[in-house]
């Protein structure tokens, strides 16, 4: 029976697998992983993304009857071995599209000697079919949206079958190699996955859970933090543990009573889609501004607020609940996730790429198109961007999204007793409120690092220095 060696990267699953499902179709399948930190460049996964990866394999490595073969090192010298070692036939995997993936592939179906085969297994519409009628690149979601969306042959597949693992060939005495195992450096990361359903069946789960809870009212509720409707599968689909087809379909099988909720994740998921179009368009997206005149963009640098920022101490409850939040647990919600952008790139006039950095580091979804497009979305200088003008303000944002407070005294529990009108400006509280809630600014919550009027005033001058050059 002729062998196949299934490569898997990002999609780490037996169903709606194409590059697995095609191989099984033609023969025997070797399943390999390789934990590659060699092509990477500045890419490397960050901690969290390790701690996730590590966890994850444990539990595919059993799906997989225990006949995976992990690796760690470089493919391009380890798969032309496999081939010749196992006399295979043909070499399967599903598209990656950062740009160091692709140049690594490139070469590897260069140099190898035997049939190779590239699927898609991680987009709904591949970066090349959608372009303008002059065949350029859309650079705004809404028109490149609603291509995808409407021209019929670009209809995202229907999930494919499963694939049985049995079809897997074990592992021979003559083929051990010592056990690879992802060892994180930094400690912290060991609680991040005590947040989670880490079990297998963890994805399906999320996925459930979000079709029964969070979808209805999705579109309104998506922007409060502690009101759970959204689906938290971010995760899922970067590692590839669930398909975007699957989760489209899922979604779209179940009825919803105001259509624009399903309307509304599936633009979501859209804008997934839209950051690997513009990571496969524009490779340089995770270092250069997309818009060339924030090259002059008088960026400050001033490493005592970036630590601030990172950990949870900028003295701006919501700030603060919501970088706690991604410390602690590896995520943070979307809302956060453009408030604390815009409060670092703003009001602390810290270049993109730090926010970029730390989240890179910090969240178990970080993925390289979505990170780096949303910072450049969130700096002004993408495409498609938020306007420079659109400065977040940390106060309102706060009482407008957790009313409550719900989410930020969860993350910043030293403001518990704090009373509502005082918990997004504690600096504005009186004395003896503070005093009553057992608060002394400065040293049990920090004082604002910034003036937010007076910070806003400076990104605007910031800003509008480059609409004069
Ligand atoms: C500064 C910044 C950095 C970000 N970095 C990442 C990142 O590293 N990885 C990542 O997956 N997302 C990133 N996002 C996008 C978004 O915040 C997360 O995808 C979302 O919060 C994940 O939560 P969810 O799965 O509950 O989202 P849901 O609201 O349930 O959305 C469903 C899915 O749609 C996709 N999605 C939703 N919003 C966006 C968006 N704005 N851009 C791209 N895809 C989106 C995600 O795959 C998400 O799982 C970032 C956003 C910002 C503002």
């Amino acid at each position: 029976m002729s062998k196949y060696i299934v490569w898997f990267r990002q999609d780490l699953r037996l169903d709606d697998n194409p590059a697995l499902y095609y191989a099984a179709k033609k023969g025997q399948v070797i399943p390999v992983f390789i934990y590659d930190d060699i092509n990477t460049q500045s890419y490397t996964m960050g901690q969290a993304s390790q701690y996730w990866l590590k966890n994850l394999l444990e539990h595919f490595q059993k799906a997989c009857l225990n006949r995976l073969r992990i690796f760690h090192g470089d493919p391009i010298e380890i798969l032309p071995k496999l081939v010749h070692s196992h006399q295979v036939e043909g070499l399967f995997w599903n598209r990656c599209y950062e740009p160091w993936r692709i140049h690594r592939d490139r070469h590897l179906k260069s140099i190898l000697k035997c049939e190779v085969q590239s699927f898609n297994g991680s987009l709904l519409w591949e970066p090349w079919q959608i372009l303008k009628s002059d065949g350029t690149p859309y650079r705004v979601f809404t028109p490149f949206y609603r291509k995808g969306c409407l021209v019929s042959e670009h209809q995202p597949r229907e999930p494919l079958a499963s694939v049985d693992p049995d079809i897997f060939m074990p592992i021979q005495a003559d083929e051990s190699h010592p056990p690879v195992e992802i060892i994180p450096e930094k400690k912290w990361g060991e609680t991040l996955l005590s947040h989670w359903n880490t079990t297998q069946n963890g994805p399906q789960s999320r996925l459930k859970q979000f079709i029964q809870s969070g979808l209805c009212g999705y579109k309104k509720e998506r922007d409060f933090p502690s009101h759970g409707h959204t689906s938290q599968l971010s995760v899922d689909l970067h590692w590839g543990t669930l398909s975007p087809n699957q989760v489209r379909q899922s979604v779209m099988a179940h009825p919803v009573e105001n259509p624009k909720d399903l309307d509304h994740f599936l633009s979501e998921l859209g804008w997934r889609e839209f950051s690997y179009y513009l990571l496969y368009h524009f490779p340089f997206l995770p270092k250069d501004n997309l818009q060339k005149k924030f090259d002059h963009f008088p960026w400050i640098d001033d490493k005592k607020v970036l630590k601030s920022w990172q950990f949870g101490q900028t003295g701006y409850p919501i700030v603060d609940a919501g970088m706690r939040q991604m410390y602690a647990t590896g995520y943070m919600h979307n809302r956060l996730r453009m408030i604390v952008g815009s409060f670092l790139v703003k009001n602390l006039l810290q270049h993109w790429h730090h926010g970029q950095a730390w989240f890179w580091e910090c969240l178990v979804d970080a993925d390289l198109a979505s990170n780096s497009a949303s910072w450049q979305w969130i700096a002004g200088s993408g495409a498609d961007a938020a306007p420079y003008f659109r400065i977040f303000n940390p106060i309102t944002q706060g009482e407008k999204f957790d009313p409550l407070g719900e989410y930020t005294k969860k993350w910043v529990p030293e403001l518990q007793s704090l009373p509502s009108q005082y918990l997004f400006k504690p600096w504005e509280a009186p004395h003896d409120v503070l005093q009553k809630a057992n608060i002394i600014l400065g040293q049990d919550y920090p004082k604002p690092i910034v003036d937010v009027r007076a910070s806003r005033e400076r990104a605007l001058a910031a800003f509008q220095s480059l609409k004069e050059t």
